[in-house]
C-alpha cells in the first residue's frame, strides 16, 4: 500500500491545476486518469480571458494557443462584435487551444512539478465507516491520501460513491462539437449564434459556435439547456448539421474532419466536499449555465483546493467549500434560474433581442459570456447580477412550475 499527500482523480484542467499547485508547494501528488496520455476532451476549446489569467497564474505559456480578442454575438440579423474588456482582473484577450494540446501542456507541467501520473487507471474513492475518504482504489491497489480530489468531470462512478451527483431538478446542458477546415481559421473572434432552432423551428436555449483554432481548423458546435421543451428528443447531430448550414457560406466550411461528439455539461452538484475530499471543476458543477464554459472555473477551483490543502490539510475541505461558494454560488444559481427562464421560447426570443440589441446590454452579455462575472465583479455587470439574482429568486418557483415539459 502506498501513500500520498494528495491523490487527484482525473487529469483534465481542474485535476492538472490542483496537481501543479500542490506539487509546486511541496506536497506529494498522484494523478490517476482512466484515459491514456494525450486523450481528447469533447469541448469548444475556447479559453475566456478568465482562463488565460488562470493559465498565467500557473505559468503555462500560451504560445501554442490561438489568441482571441473578442466575441461576435449573432442574434437573427443582428451582429455585434465586441472586444474582451480587459482593464480589471482579467486580460483583454482569450484564446482557442484544442483540448488535446491544452490538457497535455497542463499535465506535463504537473509532472515537471513532481506529480506522479498513472494513465488508463480508474480511481475510486475509499470511504471509511464514518463517511470520511481515506484514499483511492486504483488499478487494484489501495492508495492512502490526506486529501482526495475528485476532478473526474461530469459525474460518473467516482462521484456516485461520494454522493456528488448532479442535483436532479436543476438544469444541465448537452453540447456537441466537431472540427472543420475554414479559410477563416485565424479569425481573432469567437463567434456565438444565439438564435438556434431545432428542425421543427422551435427556439433552442443555447447557442452555436465557431471557435477558430488558428491551425487550419475551426471548432464548430452547438449546445442546449435541459430546460427546453422537447429536450429529451433533441437530436444534437441534426442541430449541428442545421447550424453548419447556417455558417457554411460565411465561413466556407469543409466537411467535418471527425465524427461529431457530444458530452454533458453539469451545472450543479449535491455536495462538493466532505472529510478527506473535495470536488473541483465539472465534478463540482462549476460550469456557467449561460454559456457552458468551465475550463476557467476548473483551473481556479483546482488551484484553490491545493492552496487550502497546503495551508491546513484538516480544514481544507470545509474551507474550500466556503470559498468556492463565496466566489461562484450566487452567479451559478442566477445562471440556473436564467436557464429556466429562457427555457420558455417567447422569453428567449424577446430576451435575445435585448441581450444583443443595445450596446450597454451587449457589454453585460459579453461579460457573462466571458465568465468575467462573479461575486467580486464591480460595475454594471456586477449590479445587474445582484438585481437579476433577487428578481429571479422571486420568480424561481413559478419558473420551475411552468418549466417546459421535456
Ligand atoms: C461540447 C462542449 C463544449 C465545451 N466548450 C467549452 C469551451 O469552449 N470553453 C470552456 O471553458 N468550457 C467548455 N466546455 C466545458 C469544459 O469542457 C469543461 O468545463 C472542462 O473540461 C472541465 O474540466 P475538468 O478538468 O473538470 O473535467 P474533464 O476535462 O472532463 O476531465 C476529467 C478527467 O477525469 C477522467 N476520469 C473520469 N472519471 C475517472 C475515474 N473514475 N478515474 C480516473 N479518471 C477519471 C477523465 O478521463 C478525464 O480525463 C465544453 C463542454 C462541452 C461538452
Amino acid at each position: 500500500m502506498s501513500r500520498y499527500d494528495v491523490v487527484v482523480i482525473g487529469a483534465g484542467p481542474a485535476g492538472a491545476a490542483t496537481a501543479i499547485r500542490a506539487a509546486r508547494g511541496g506536497a506529494s501528488v498522484l494523478v490517476v486518469d482512466q484515459a491514456p496520455y494525450g486523450r481528447d476532451k469533447v469541448c469548444g476549446d475556447g479559453l475566456t480571458p478568465r482562463a488565460v489569467a488562470a493559465l498565467d497564474e500557473l505559468a503555462i505559456p500560451l504560445d501554442d494557443a490561438h489568441r482571441i480578442d473578442g466575441l461576435r454575438m449573432i442574434a437573427g440579423r443582428q451582429v455585434r462584435e465586441l472586444p474582451w474588456p480587459g482593464g480589471g482582473r482579467f486580460p483583454a484577450h482569450g484564446a482557442v487551444w484544442p483540448r488535446r494540446r491544452l490538457d497535455a501542456a497542463l499535465i506535463d507541467a504537473a509532472a515537471a512539478a513532481g506529480a506522479e501520473l498513472r494513465w488508463q487507471t480508474e480511481g475510486l474513492p475509499v470511504v471509511d465507516d464514518d463517511g470520511a475518504v481515506t484514499g483511492v482504489e486504483a488499478g487494484g491497489e489501495r492508495i492512502d491520501a490526506d486529501l482526495v480530489v475528485l476532478a473526474a468531470g461530469a459525474p460518473g462512478r467516482a462521484a456516485r460513491l461520494l454522493g456528488a451527483e448532479r442535483v436532479a431538478d436543476e438544469p444541465f446542458g448537452l453540447a456537441i462539437r466537431a472540427y472543420v477546415e475554414s479559410p477563416r481559421h485565424t479569425d481573432r473572434h469567437l463567434e456565438a449564434c444565439l438564435t438556434l432552432r431545432d428542425p421543427s423551428g422551435v427556439a433552442v436555449p443555447g447557442y452555436g459556435w465557431m471557435f477558430p483554432a488558428g491551425d487550419g481548423t475551426v471548432n464548430i458546435g452547438v449546445g442546449a439547456l435541459s430546460t427546453m421543451k422537447g429536450f429529451k428528443a433533441l437530436n444534437l447531430n441534426t442541430l449541428l448539421d442545421a447550424y453548419r448550414d447556417v455558417v457554411r457560406d460565411a465561413w466556407s466550411v469543409g466537411p467535418y474532419l471527425d465524427r461529431p461528439r457530444a458530452w454533458r455539461l453539469p451545472m450543479s452538484t449535491v455536495r462538493r466536499h466532505g472529510r478527506g475530499w473535495v470536488a473541483v471543476g465539472d465534478a463540482a458543477g462549476l460550469v456557467n449555465p449561460m454559456n457552458g464554459e468551465g475550463i476557467d472555473y476548473g483551473l481556479e477551483s483546482g488551484m484553490l483546493a491545493a492552496d487550502l490543502f497546503l495551508a491546513d490539510p484538516t480544514s481544507a475541505p470545509a474551507e474550500y467549500d466556503r470559498q468556492v461558494g463565496a466566489r461562484f454560488d450566487e452567479f451559478l444559481r442566477t445562471g440556473r434560474r436564467f436557464a429556466f427562464l429562457i427555457g420558455h421560447p417567447w422569453i428567449l426570443r424577446s430576451g435575445l433581442r435585448v441581450a444583443v440589441g443595445t450596446q450597454a446590454i451587449a457589454n453585460i452579455t459579453l461579460q457573462v459570456m466571458g465568465n468575467l462575472v462573479d461575486s467580486d465583479t464591480p460595475g454594471a455587470a456586477g449590479r445587474v447580477l445582484t438585481v437579476a439574482d433577487r428578481g429571479l429568486a422571486a420568480a424561481d418557483p413559478l419558473l420551475r412550475r411552468t418549466r417546459a415539459a421535456a
